[in-house]
């Protein structure tokens, strides 16, 4: 058997995130709730595809990779983080957009720029076109003398579920390190992986704690998940071993993408309690769906952990209703 340690990486977050207590939303709903600062991975604006990264552009570098493709939608922060992350190792990202939703130049569609990524806007809704696409200017860059690789949507691949195993050590091991454990542990489900890594990192370093995932987009997340788990455990040598599923609730609202009233309410709520800003996209409609659960009861007498896992320049360009 291996661990994540026996994988190269090249670090790419500054160092441990912080693992912090939120003491008045934790007095108001009569739970101690904390959270995993993943906002503050340090590239970028920060967020949970730099730990997937970390294993991903290590693969990369190591294949002699010049050039790094990845896709998503217009104002994707996978997208954008690659860019980052790609900037930091001196390779060069072509983005492949789907040209839907907010397609001006601001966002993370500004910072592409400002990072120096090639965004190619793709008029489809079918991700097997861009990658079609993706396939044709690897070969025309391969046949210039280039080295691509490619990337597929979220860095949602077995190598990337490492980095939320990695993240989970480092969460639990914080925990370890203040005297606690915790019940539960809720993350977003966007394209799987992260929920793959928690998951996978829950039963490895804390198995006693229940994952709940909130999936905000409409995928078969439980086949997914199960499939990116077993994908890591057998990079992990551990294939066929039984990992406990996520509980996956659905909080999809009006469309991916498309915040309802209730994600600004959540956005607000932690805002003007806790002083932290959560994303329009991904983690105000998974922490909208965890005050829900609050206020109906759910988790009486529970230690949370709720993973932050970034999401900023959705804010300044997807408008919150
Ligand atoms: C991508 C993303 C997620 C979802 O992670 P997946 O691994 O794609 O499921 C959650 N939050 C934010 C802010 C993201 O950018």
């Amino acid at each position: 058997m291996k661990t994540i340690h026996d994988f190269p990486r090249f670090p790419l977050c500054a160092g441990p995130t912080p693992l912090q207590l939120l003491p008045n939303l934790s007095r108001k709903y009569g739970r101690q709730i904390y959270i995993k600062r993943d906002d503050m991975t340090g590239v970028g604006l920060g967020g949970n595809k730099v730990r997937k990264l970390e294993f991903l552009l290590t693969d990369a570098r190591a294949r002699g990779a010049d050039v790094v493709f990845t896709t998503g939608g217009a104002q994707s922060n996978h997208a954008m983080l690659t860019a980052a992350c790609c900037a930091k190792l001196g390779m060069k990202a072509v983005l492949f957009l789907k040209e839907r939703g907010v397609t001006e130049e601001k966002g993370n569609l500004l910072l592409d720029r400002l990072l120096g990524a090639e965004v190619r806007f793709v008029d489809t809704d079918d991700y097997g076109e861009v990658y079609a696409q993706m396939d044709r200017l690897a070969a025309q860059l391969r046949a210039e003398g280039h080295v691509p690789y490619a990337i597929p949507l979220g860095g949602s691949t077995a190598l990337g579920v490492l980095g939320y195993v990695a993240g989970m050590e480092e969460a639990y091991g914080q925990g370890t390190a203040m005297g606690i454990s915790f019940d539960h542990t809720v993350c977003v489900c966007g394209s799987g992986g992260t929920t793959a890594g928690v998951v996978l990192g829950t039963h490895l370093y804390s198995p006693g704690t229940r994952v709940l995932a909130v999936a905000v987009d409409d995928q078969p997340f439980d086949q997914i998940v199960a499939d990116l788990v077993q994908g890591a455990l057998a990079l992990l040598e551990r294939t066929g071993e039984a990992v406990p599923p996520p509980e996956i609730r659905s909080h999809v609202g009006e469309g991916y993408g498309i915040p309802g009233p209730e994600v600004t309410a959540a956005v607000e709520e932690l805002a003007r309690l806790e002083g932290i800003f959560l994303d329009p996209v991904y983690t105000g409609k998974a922490f909208a769906e965890v005050l829900s659960l609050l206020r109906e009861g759910k988790f009486p007498g529970e230690r949370i952990l709720f993973l932050h896992s970034g999401g900023a320049g959705g804010l300044f360009a997807v408008d919150l209703p």
